[in-house]
């Protein structure tokens, strides 16, 4: 797919490099012997990672949790930070076949207003959270960089940490969003087979791939303080998927090692006028199988888990790996203050509250962190 014509060109070597290594890799190579391996070695090898994403591992897995178990705890102690969505706006001019806010969907769209953002943010302060990420749909007719540029301005009277999940942006475009008082930008490329990206991402800016790729690069030469990356699971082959996931994250954290970076695993879920789509063959053996094999080959990076899983899940992954959760979560337009205007993305596992999941933290011993961030 062409670029559009807005969007910017940087030079960079990454997606080869992802793209070769995905291509290459056949999980029926790897044995028990190269699980082991993986798990006795201290800094793991790209062949190590491959070998822990196998179905063989899959055999293995109270090894790699016990051991994931262990770095979480080397790395982030018992600290598991939290964070909530915000929805800005739904309307959408891209076409992807897994959501709900695709274009044409019969849903009802809706685009807060400065003041109805000052509202959402006024409520969710209230919970005591003090990092927020921010979420559109595609299309700068709908929801313009200065309109995202505003949001993060007000963010900043209510938040410590803001973050966007919105389209991919060029270099200046994040630097007015940083100037405003973003930090973190998130994008999921959902699945890293290209072939597969064009036939489910139908129309729109989301449609190019490689734009699309180089999104956190591009914030990063913005002044972004950290990105973070996700695959869509279930959408191709997991595994390659998780694979180049995590290689998206290890070579840029190479070009960038002072930027934080994050991981999310999020899989299927059910959308609204779609009964087909359900989460297949990721079970949550599988979940638990890709968040432990990028602890152990990414153990600074946050791993988030959303609130697509159900609360069983996350509380014990958050014992296992996990260092980051949603909490509070509402994914329909103005929820937070109780005035729902527009439809949600997809349907959510959990949604407890933010004093539910402070509680739930405090009974695991864990302790909930609201913002790393002094200044
Ligand atoms: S995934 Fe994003 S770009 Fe695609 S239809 Fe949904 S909101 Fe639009």
């Amino acid at each position: 797919m062409q670029y559009f014509a807005h969007m910017q060109e940087i030079k960079s070597d990454i997606l080869t490099k992802v793209l070769t290594q995905t291509k290459d890799y056949n999980e029926n190579e790897f044995n028990k012997d190269d699980v082991l391996d993986a798990l006795n070695s201290e800094y793991l090898s790209v062949e190590n990672l491959k070998a822990l994403l196998s179905s063989v591992a899959e055999d293995l897995i109270e090894e790699l949790v016990f051991k994931a178990a262990k770095i979480k705890q080397r790395y982030f102690g018992n600290n598991i930070s939290l964070f909530t969505p915000l929805y800005l706006s739904n309307f959408c001019n891209s076409k992807c076949v897994y959501c709900g806010f695709q274009k044409g969907n019969k849903i009802v769209r809706a685009k807060l207003n400065e003041n109805e953002i000052r509202q959402e943010m006024q409520a969710i302060s209230k919970t005591g959270l003090q990092e927020i990420l921010m979420l559109t749909g595609e299309g700068r007719e709908f929801a313009s960089v200065e309109y995202i540029a505003r949001a993060c301005e007000i963010a900043k009277e209510y938040f410590k940490v803001i973050g966007v999940e919105v389209y991919a942006m060029n270099v200046d475009e994040y630097k007015l969003l940083h100037e405003k008082g973003c930090d973190f930008v998130t994008i999921f490329q959902e699945t890293y087979n290209p072939l597969k990206y064009s036939k489910i991402h139908l129309a729109g800016e989301k449609s190019v791939f490689e734009y699309r790729f180089n999104a956190q690069e591009r914030a990063l030469k913005a002044g972004m303080r950290g990105v973070a990356f996700g695959a869509l699971l279930g959408i191709d082959d997991f595994r390659k998927d998780a694979l180049a996931t995590a290689l998206h994250a290890y070579f840029l954290q190479q070009l960038y090692p002072n930027a934080e970076f994050s991981v999310s695993i999020p899989r299927l879920r059910p959308i609204l006028n779609n009964a087909k789509i359900h989460p297949k063959d990721v079970n949550e053996r599988r979940l638990l199988q890709v968040l432990c094999a990028y602890r152990l080959f990414l153990p600074f990076a946050h791993i988030t888990i959303s609130s697509r899983e159900r609360k069983g899940f996350r509380d014990e992954v958050i014992k296992l790996g996990a260092s980051k959760m949603s909490a509070g979560v509402s994914v329909g337009i103005g929820e937070h203050m109780g005035e729902k205007k527009g439809d949600e993305q997809f349907e959510i596992s959990d949604n407890r509250s933010v004093k539910e999941i402070l509680t739930m933290l405090e009974n695991s011993k864990l302790q909930a962190v609201m913002s790393d961030y002094v200044g």
